[in-house]
């Protein structure tokens, strides 16, 4: 490439397109949307360079919707960890270097801790991460440790955990970097302005899964934010849903044993329950729940006639657009956030599809053959 570039620079004056030039690289979400975040002159920007995500058309899925209906898929899954955390932890890593911290802690399903830890470790930070014993999908713990983080598995479910993280913080020198530290939402908010910034305004639904609820009152953030400077002319109904095991929000009371398969929603006790709420109340829209079985089939219909791979917790937002489709406007556009990457977790995918693994075979062409049926 570097004798191409120079053979081309030295024929016509010109660089070469190769690479492009360095000012239109996508310079991480921070840089991209300086003017509405908070951050100064002289914060370190701490960034893997997050976001700038897909906002991918949904084919079979509005095959099966009908009437007309758009569907996007937002692909936060391909962050740098591969889940929309990234978008927050750049933000509350660089707040927490600016103000001259050396550890973060977090109380973690494990997308959390696998964001803190890589860009702490990025800034040169330490990263603690308080996570429930046996309920972190296997990726999303492997990240943690390769990245370096001190993880701290107790027996007890993640609202223990938040309840211990947050006591921690408030006693030692080490800085919260759950989606209670309000840098992590701003950081959040930026999905919004993406799905804006590529559909030229705001959808007609929203629909997005739901553990403490940061981000559905994040990407509400930025819905208002974009809608009041005039970039957007409508804000989206705002469609949270929650798995029926794990549904505090939709019950209307914290869930003391939540379970689900969707480890990344297993969360009884939303720690933005309050901004929930209003965001369902301002936006005049919708909680429900759907079963780990509605998720689980929208995982497959997803990966296998989409060709995307997201995480269980993921697929609630498609298993519940899917299961609410009757109640969508003929030719609205909706957007469902798609949270996390489904190599987080390989145990769900490997226990649940519905292909053909043919063990044991002998290397040889006819037997081969002749399992394909050929
Ligand atoms: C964290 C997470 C969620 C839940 O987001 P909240 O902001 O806690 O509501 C959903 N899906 C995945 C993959 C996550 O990592």
């Amino acid at each position: 490439m570097t004798w191409v570039t120079s053979l081309k620079q030295l024929l016509t004056g010109q660089p070469a397109r190769t690479g492009g030039p360095a000012q239109t690289c996508w310079p991480g979400l921070v840089e991209h949307y300086r003017p509405w975040l908070p951050v100064g002159g002289s914060t370190p920007i701490i960034t893997l360079l997050e976001g700038n995500t897909p906002l991918l058309r949904a084919p079979a899925l509005e095959k099966r919707i009908g009437r007309g209906v758009r569907v996007f898929l937002k692909v936060d899954g391909l962050n740098p960890t591969g889940s929309f955390k990234d978008r927050g932890m750049t933000m509350a890593i660089s707040k927490a270097k600016e103000a001259g911290a050396t550890a973060v802690i977090c109380a973690s399903t494990g997308n959390t801790s696998a964001a803190a830890a890589a860009y702490a470790r990025r800034g040169g930070l330490r990263a603690f991460a308080v996570i429930p014993d046996g309920y972190v999908a296997k990726g999303k713990l492997a990240q943690a440790l390769l990245y370096g983080a001190d993880v701290l598995a107790i027996q007890g479910n993640f609202d223990q955990a938040l309840a211990i993280t947050q006591d921690l913080a408030e006693r030692y020198p080490v800085i919260l970097v759950n989606s209670i530290n309000p840098y992590r939402l701003q950081g959040q908010k930026t999905a919004a302005f993406e799905v804006v910034d590529a559909l030229g305004d705001a959808p007609d639904w929203l629909c997005i899964p739901m553990g403490n609820a940061g981000n559905i009152s994040a990407y509400w953030m930025g819905f208002q934010e974009y809608r009041k400077a005039g970039l957007s002319r409508k804000l989206p109904l705002m469609c949270g849903f929650q798995a029926s095991g794990s549904a505090p929000l939709v019950l209307g009371s914290p869930v003391a044993n939540p379970a689900t398969i969707a480890t990344a929603i297993r969360i009884g006790n939303p720690a933005n329950w309050g901004k929930a709420l209003e965001v369902r109340q301002e936006s005049g829209g919708r909680f429900a729940s759907v079963s780990d079985g509605d998720i689980l089939a929208a995982y497959q219909v997803l990966a296998t006639e989409e060709g995307v791979f997201c995480e269980p917790a993921s697929a609630a937002s498609v298993a519940g657009m899917l299961k609410h489709a009757t109640a969508i406007p003929t030719e609205a556009q909706v957007v469902c956030v798609l949270t996390g990457n489904g190599l987080k977790d390989p145990t769900t995918a490997l226990e649940n599809n519905q292909a053909n693994l043919y063990r044991d075979l002998a290397p040889e062409v006819d037997v081969v053959a002749q399992v394909m049926g050929l």
